[in-house]
């Protein structure tokens, strides 16, 4: 039996859910490449990323006995390139160390190295509908808004509480749908700059609605930075992130460059000294350096 509140979030989701491509599947390994790829990228990016990449790596087994450089060079235009090779740790040691079985629970899928808690939470949800609860940024600020309104916490103590209330209200066996549901709600009514209360589901039992709806502008600006989670990274061009990805980039066109070259290039084009990018990069086993050259890892 659900509650109001259920019901009318989950009806609105059955009328208007996005279609989108990882919503078509339950397999394990296609919802983790969802999860890893959806981690700091948007929806619109990854999705024909998503459609290539199951392309040439259809299960886990492919990605696993496939080389770190083909695998990068199908991450292309997603950036944080780590994510790749940690995508491919985690199919290889299911594959070498738990004989191709996939962990369904959340405790095992955490001990897997480059496994967080909501990506373990989210393919417990998505692949096998489990009743555990899927904190992603979208859902934090719907349920912020919705049950906390504009109540202040220190970080750690809105996550437990945030937490406690997402136990208390999911719906048993609709974990899939529910948090679903409550993305959709987040990436396209309650967003963080522009609330569309008026054709929110939720409307009628938010609390933030009703603060928010009688507030002045300048007030609006400060209730809705304090749901929004702060994005502590600074300017993308000309940070090392941006010459990272330019490096691999290249990388991904020519094969077994010579240092001199590539450093030359990117004086010329970037006026940019990248030694200290070099080492991070190969500290993070992105790319492979012999004294003279420099190419993806080719395993
Ligand atoms: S009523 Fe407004 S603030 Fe509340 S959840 Fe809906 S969109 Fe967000």
């Amino acid at each position: 039996m659900y509650s109001f509140f259920q019901k009318a979030i989950l009806q609105w989701y059955f009328k208007t859910k996005r279609d989108l491509p990882w919503r078509t599947t339950t397999d394990p390994y296609s919802i983790l490449v969802s999860e890893i790829m959806l981690q700091q990228t948007q929806v619109d990016r990854v999705i024909p990323k998503y459609l290539e990449f199951l392309k040439q790596f259809p299960n886990k087994e492919t990605l696993a006995h496939s080389s770190p450089a083909e695998v990068l060079k199908y991450w292309k235009g997603l950036g944080f390139n780590k994510r790749a090779l940690r995508l491919q740790e985690v199919c290889k040691t299911i594959v070498q160390k738990r004989n191709g079985v996939f962990p369904n629970t959340e405790k095992e899928l955490l001990e897997l190295k480059g496994i967080g808690s909501y990506t373990a939470s989210a393919i417990c949800s998505f692949s096998y509908n489990q009743d555990v609860v899927v904190l992603d940024t979208n859902i934090r600020r719907v349920f912020h808004r919705i049950f906390l309104g504009n109540k202040q916490e220190q970080n750690e103590t809105l996550t437990k509480e945030l937490k406690l209330l997402a136990e208390k209200i999911l719906p048993h066996g609709q974990s899939r749908d529910w948090h679903n549901a409550l993305m959709d709600l987040g990436a396209t009514i309650c967003t963080a700059q522009t609330p569309k209360c008026t054709q929110c589901p939720a409307q009628t039992f938010c609390s933030f609605t009703q603060i928010f709806e009688k507030a002045s502008n300048e007030e609006k600006d400060k209730l809705l930075s304090l749901t929004r989670i702060k994005n502590k990274q600074g300017t993308f061009k000309d940070s090392n992130r941006y010459y990272r990805g330019r490096i691999l980039d290249y990388l991904r066109e020519h094969e077994n460059v010579h240092l001199k070259i590539l450093e030359k290039e990117f004086k010329k084009k970037y006026n940019k000294d990248i030694n200290l990018i070099l080492l991070d990069l190969e500290k993070d086993k992105l790319i492979t350096l012999t004294p003279e050259t420099i190419s993806l890892p080719k395993n």
